[in-house]
């Protein structure tokens, strides 16, 4: 599993405001949309493409579109709903798919109450979105759910992560991936052959990363990240 803090002022700035008690909502539903716009440029960096020409007004010109099938972005429920505009601006041709994972609050185990995604996701590049990695144990659900499916990649957008739930991902997901590079990323590995995400547990999944703006001091008791930004779900839906 590879983790990348993306390091922009832009992003930065924009956390920044996210985190303040004091943004309303509608503040906070568009700062959302933007900051993920930003994440998902750095998260896409490695998305298979595949090379065509097309002709200019004076000539031939080379480039690329992305590879077929085409990418499929999960939203978490509920917050990760929050997190699909600023997404899909960027892949306005992806898929979507769904799943819903309720959090215990005595526990803090996940448990799966919708599943709405292909059984086939062999060849696929996957993002998940969910604003908040915090214990982990929704994430390394999701996570393992496309892996079943085949996805050959997994690229999770998160707006803030614990070291507590970096952890326990990274040690669900142990790729042969080490050390880090000079983009900050904390593992120096190629792209992976399509398919090749392995299965959870430790068997390899060099195809699993996580994308975030910042890696915060710990969790509370509670399983709220600190300092955080409170309850993302919360301040982008209201509480019901
Ligand atoms: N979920 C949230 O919405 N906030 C946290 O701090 C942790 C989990």
């Amino acid at each position: 599993m590879r983790t990348l803090v993306v390091d922009h002022p832009l992003v930065t700035h924009k956390l920044t405001a996210l985190r303040d008690a004091a943004s309303d909502t509608a503040t906070f539903r568009s700062l959302t949309a933007e900051l993920v716009t930003l994440l998902a440029y750095e998260a896409t960096r490695e998305i298979r493409v595949q090379p065509v020409s097309v002709t200019t007004p004076v000539g031939i010109a080379r480039g690329v579109k992305l590879a077929r099938p085409v990418p499929l972005i999960v939203p978490v429920l509920r917050a990760g709903i929050g997190m699909l505009d600023g997404m899909t601006r960027l892949l306005p041709m992806a898929d979507v798919g769904f799943v819903g994972l309720r959090r215990d609050e005595e526990s803090l185990i996940a448990s799966t109450y919708a599943d709405r995604l292909p059984t086939d996701l062999t060849n696929r590049d996957t993002f998940v979105l969910d604003p908040m990695l915090a214990t982990g144990g929704t994430l390394a659900t999701v996570i393992s759910m496309l892996a079943a499916r085949g996805a050959a990649s997994v690229t999770a957008i998160c707006l803030l992560a614990a070291p507590e739930g970096l952890r326990r991902v990274e040690e669900a997901f142990t790729g042969d991936e080490a050390g880090g590079d000079a983009d900050g990323d904390t593992a120096s590995g190629d792209h992976p052959e399509p398919g090749s995400l392995g299965a959870p547990g430790g068997l390899g999944a060099p195809g699993v990363r996580v994308v975030t703006a910042a890696v915060d001091e710990r969790l509370n008791k509670r399983g709220y990240i600190v300092p955080g930004l409170g309850d993302a779900g919360d301040r982008l839906f209201g509480q019901i």
